[in-house]
């Protein structure tokens, strides 16, 4: 896991609001091995271990494994989409596209992509990408990604939940989505730009004070 990541992370229990603190007991780089995130708030503690931060609230229940989305050039598809090729910044991808983070990786090495899922999987360590294992839709604060991939397949509150993160100007791929998943988009304040079959991209234009505003007034 990225060091800086700590800043973006909150607790799972206590919601957006409550940011959580590092201890690092392993640093390899800028890369964390093993240690805890804690939160000052209601001080639950939670174990990084072989770089995974593990940010379940229930550790010995069976999680939930969603089926990974298959597709030809699918990592190509979410580096272009998001149009983060050549830049520096955070990239998340959900579970059901965790499984091409590595090709992400190779498109764009630039990116730290952050994979958040339920499951963990036997992936090896591995330089920018920072693994997070959460059943809670996500364990981020809001506004501040600049890339933000998911394949909801109609799962609404996955697209609501992903849209809270995607910051101004910053961009929202969806693989695998319906009609309805558009239209959640929209309601969460982002613009769709593009389109076509089961794939779009939406932006966020605005920013969110200003949306609230507007909103009011009318
Ligand atoms: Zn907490």
């Amino acid at each position: 896991m990225f060091f800086e990541l700590t800043d973006l992370l909150t607790c799972p229990r206590c919601g957006p609001a409550s940011g959580l603190v590092l201890l690092v007991q392993e640093l390899e780089g800028r890369r964390v091995h093993r240690g805890w995130l804690g939160c000052p708030n209601c001080r639950q503690d939670y174990p990084v271990e072989g770089g995974v931060a593990n940010l379940r609230l229930d550790r010995d229940a069976p999680p939930v494994a969603r089926p990974p989305v298959e597709g030809e050039e699918l990592a190509l598809r979410i580096v272009a989409l998001s149009g983060m090729a050549e830049e520096k910044g955070y990239l998340l991808l959900d579970e059901r596209l965790a499984h091409v983070a590595p090709d992400v990786l190779e498109l764009a090495p630039e990116l730290e992509v952050i994979v958040v899922r339920e499951a963990a999987d036997d992936s090896a360590e591995q330089h920018g990408i920072s693994r997070v294992l959460s059943e809670v839709r996500f364990p981020l604060g809001g506004y501040q990604l600049r890339g933000v991939a998911i394949a909801p397949g109609g799962d609404r509150e996955l697209v609501a939940a992903a849209a809270r993160l995607v910051g101004t100007g910053g961009r929202l791929v969806l693989i695998d989505a319906s009609v309805g998943d558009l239209e959640e988009v929209e309601r969460a304040g982002l613009s769709v730009i593009a389109a076509a079959a089961d794939t779009a991209v939406a932006e966020r234009i605005s920013d969110p004070v200003t949306v609230v505003k507007l909103g009011k007034r009318a």
